[in-house]
This record gives C-alpha cells, structure tokens and sequence, in this order.
C-alpha cells in the first residue's frame, strides 16, 4: 500500500479553528438556552500515546466552547478514543459504547463519536456502523487534526460520518492541547511504526513513521518548562528511529540532548526503545544527561530466538543481554523494564522457558506481561499452532511469580535508603496518603498534604512490597 506522509499545514490548521468558531457559536446559543456550558467528555483505552492525543481532543474541545466532564451522563458529547492492540480493550470499548445507547435516549442532543486505533480497523469500523445505529461519527487515528471540521459536519448534516484515510500518514503542529496534569506532559515526538511485528495491529492503524521537527519538540518543552513542568514522557512507537524520516543525521540521542539543555528543574522519560535500534550512543546520552531518568523501559518479548524471529523482531537474545549489559555497566543503577508477550503461537513449554531465564538474568525492575491475543489480519493470527488459553494462562502465571520475586527483592533493597521522587497526588488505594514516583517509575506512598503535589522531594524509603514502596518525607 503506498503511504506516504503528508505535512498538515498550518493553514489547514487555520481552517480547523475556524471550525472551532463555528462549533462554539453553535455552543454560546446553547449557553443562553441552557443557563450552562455544553459538557464534553473523553474516554480513552490504550497506550499513552492514546492519552495524549485525547488530550488534544479535549483541547479542542474546550476551545469549541465545551467543559469537561468526568461523567458520560452529564455529557453532550461524548469521544470514545479506542485501542486495538489486544482484543480485551476492544471488548471494552465496545461494551461501553454499547451502554450510551439509553444516554441518547435521554438527551437527544447527544453526540458521540469515536476515533482511535480499533475503528481505523476496516472489520471494527463496519461494526459501529451496522450495529450501533446512535454513534454519531467515526475517524481514524489519521484524522485528529479534522475533528472540529467533523464534529461542525455532524451538526450540520445530522447524518452519519465516516472519516478515514488508509491511504497517507500525516503529521500535524499547533492544534489546543488540554493537559490533565499541570506538572507531567506527554510529548510526542513520532507517529506510527514500520516494523510490522507480526503479532501487532499498530502499524496497520498508526500509519508509517514520521518524526516532528526538533524544534517544534523542543520549543513546546521550552514553553512548558517555563510554566514549571515538572516532567517529560517523549513518545514514540519506537523512539530510537526518530529522525530517519527527516532526512538529516540528527537522531533521536541528539533530540535528548537538547532537551536537555532547556532551562528548569525536570525529568525527560521516553518510550518506547526497540533492542534493534537502542544504541550505545542511547546509553551514554542517557549516563551523560543528569535530566534524563535512569530508566530504560525496552521490550524483549521473548526470550527464545526462534520465537523472536517469528515475531519478526529483528534481534536475538544474546544481542538484547549484551545491550541490557552495556546500559548496566554505563548507568549507574539503571532501571529496566520491558513488555514480554507468553502464548505466541508455536511457542513451547521450553521455550517459554527461556523468557522466564531472561528474566532472571536481566533482572527487570517490573515487566508488563501480556498474554498473546491473535489481532485481525495479523501474520501471527494466520500461523498453525495457536495456543490453547488454559496453557498461555499457565505460562502467564509462572510469568508473574517469577517476576514478583524479583520485583519485590530490588524494591527491598530501598529500604533505609533516601531517594528523590515527583509527587503525582492523593493515593488511590490510601487516601491518607500521597503517591509520586522514583526516576525508575516505582511508585512511593508518602505521608504528606497538597503542597507537595508536583514537587521533588526526597523519601527515606521504610518498607517494600511488590507493587509499591512506603517512606517518609525528609528536608
Ligand atoms: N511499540 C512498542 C509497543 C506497542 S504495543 C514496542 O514495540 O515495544 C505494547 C505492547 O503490547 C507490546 O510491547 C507487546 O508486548 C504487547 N502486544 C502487542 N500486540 C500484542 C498482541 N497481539 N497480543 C498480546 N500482546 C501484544
Ligand atoms: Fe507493534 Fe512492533 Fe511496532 Fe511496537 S515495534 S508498535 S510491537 S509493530
């Protein structure tokens, strides 16, 4: 399929907001009727890239005139923002959409829409279509940028739309963003994947890969630094092809660097890093860079060759431990964690046991396991030798148990020691407590009150378990 990327300019990005005129012109009369502002509210699955662009969504959406509303019910709009890379959050998004269905019913000036990984899939597409007659409009992950023109259509017309383009990757700047957090921003420094692993649906809905201009990245940082942000996520598909696209030989280690050198007390994360791209040149910038945190999240999948050359992953095993070796010898304390995926098809029990070596061996911080679900249209979903889910359960707990082990003795060995953490809020799970934390992502509940929230401070770490870390507050 020929995709090509396309510059959204900025004068399309112009005629965006002066759609988003239109939209609240029609939202200023529905304020004189209604004695309120129309409330809009954002559901999103997924990845955090998917975190973000809802955060442009709800940008724009408040641009339009709307308010943001935490409850569905309240809502006059509503954006389902969908993920597809296993079939339990498409199960979920689609349940949930199912239950809008009596909102409707109750407000008939609803509108919902929705965008985001599953829908830009042709099969999921049609679903919404042919069986959830009340969702208003549907885009691909391609279509971001057009959502004022959409939503200004859908008022306009009251018919359905569709708005999709298979055919081109596009990469846009400058729409409204609205940030959940005023001290943790995501930034996004590339779209789309070209690897094509065999399992995943990402290249499929996300498009080919395309790297923002250094200095838009660079000078939407400067500006959040200024207003005290407090942390950068930089994300990407796979951060470390950033900047093949631009044709230049800047890359993604050089991006780092001058991020770095933008004034302010902050921390730069990223993922995600594919073990075929990290380079050394990666680990020094990072052992170099005192801004950078000390944490390499770089997913292995598999710990057996024949597995990964399946999954098309375009690295062995020796070659990911000896780059792992190289950050732990360069990286003083170097966090890592990984994505490791058990029940890939044909993989056997002997198998499996070489992922459960490599974590032994590497001894990750934390791993996200995931139990392989055949997505649509996929190489893998196609192969003989799908796993019977009794035996990819069984791998996926022995999975967990080994990895809490090690999870648990590395989070032990903080205890009595100090540490710096970015307080995020209030606990979930104790709301007496607060929550931030550490350069490695570790979460540490501390005694505290809301001044704190958005802060450094340093933590002598007192008690350990698996998920979390306890400590007190030191000056
Ligand atoms: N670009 C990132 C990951 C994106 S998807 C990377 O390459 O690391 C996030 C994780 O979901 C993957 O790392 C993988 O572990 C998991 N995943 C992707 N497709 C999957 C599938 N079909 N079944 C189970 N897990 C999957
Ligand atoms: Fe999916 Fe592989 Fe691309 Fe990651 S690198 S998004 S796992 S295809």
């Amino acid at each position: 399929m020929d995709n090509k990327t396309i510059n959204i300019s900025q004068e399309q990005i112009e005629q965006q907001y002066a759609f988003m005129r239109l939209v609240k012109e029609r939202n200023n009369v529905f304020y004189a009727e209604n004695g309120r502002l129309p409330r809009v509210h954002v559901l999103t699955f997924g990845c955090q890239q998917n975190e973000a662009d809802s955060e442009y969504l709800a940008g724009m959406s408040v641009e339009m005139g709307y308010e943001k509303t935490e409850n569905a019910e309240d809502a006059d709009l509503i954006v389902v923002n969908t993920c597809a890379v296993r079939e339990h959050a498409e199960l979920r998004a689609l349940s949930i959409t199912g239950q809008f269905k009596h909102l409707k019913k109750a407000n008939k000036n609803l509108k919902i829409g929705i965008c985001g990984c599953m829908v830009t899939q042709e099969h999921r597409k049609d679903d919404i279509k042919n069986k959830y007659p009340y969702v208003d409009f549907l885009f691909g992950t391609n279509m971001l940028w057009k959502f004022p023109e959409i939503l200004n259509e859908s008022f306009d017309r009251k018919k359905r739309l569709f708005y999709f383009d298979h055919e081109s990757s596009n990469i846009w700047e400058g729409l409204p963003v609205k940030r959940e957090s005023d001290f943790k921003a995501w930034i996004s420094v590339m779209y789309g994947c070209n690897n094509f692993c065999s399992y995943c649906v990402v290249p499929y809905v996300r498009g080919r890969e395309r790297s923002r201009q250094p200095s838009e990245i660079i000078s939407q940082i400067k500006d959040l630094a200024k207003k005290g942000y407090k942390e950068f996520t930089l994300l990407g598909q796979n951060v470390n092809s950033y900047g093949k696209d631009l044709n230049t030989d800047y890359d993604f280690s050089d991006l780092l660097t001058d991020i770095c050198k933008i004034e302010g007390d902050f921390w730069v994360r990223f993922m995600t890093s594919h073990p075929k791209d990290a380079s050394k040149k990666l680990i020094d910038t990072m052992a170099r860079e005192e801004k950078i945190v000390k944490h390499l999240h770089l997913p292995f999948q598999a710990g057996n060759d024949r597995v990964l050359k399946v999954m098309n992953r375009k690295y062995d095993s020796k070659g990911y431990f000896e780059l792992v070796s190289y950050a732990k010898e360069k990286i003083h304390n170097v966090g890592l964690t990984s994505d490791v995926i058990v029940g890939f098809p044909t993989e056997t029990d002997e198998e499996f046991e070489d992922t459960l070596e490599m974590l032994r061996k590497v001894e990750f911080d934390s791993v996200y396991s995931f139990i392989y679900s055949p997505r649509k249209d996929t190489p893998a979903a196609a192969m003989e030798g799908q796993i019977p889910d009794e035996v990819k359960k069984k791998r996926f707990t022995k999975l967990l148990e080994v990895q809490n082990g090690i999870t648990k003795d590395l989070n032990s060995e903080y205890v009595g020691k100090t540490i710096k953490i970015l307080v995020e809020g209030k606990s979930k799970s104790d709301t007496d407590k607060y929550t931030g934390r550490n350069e490695k992502n570790r979460i540490v509940h501390i005694d505290g009150d809301d001044s704190v929230i958005g802060k450094f401070v340093h933590v002598r770490i007192d008690k350990a378990d698996t998920f979390a870390m306890y400590g007190t507050v030191i000056n």
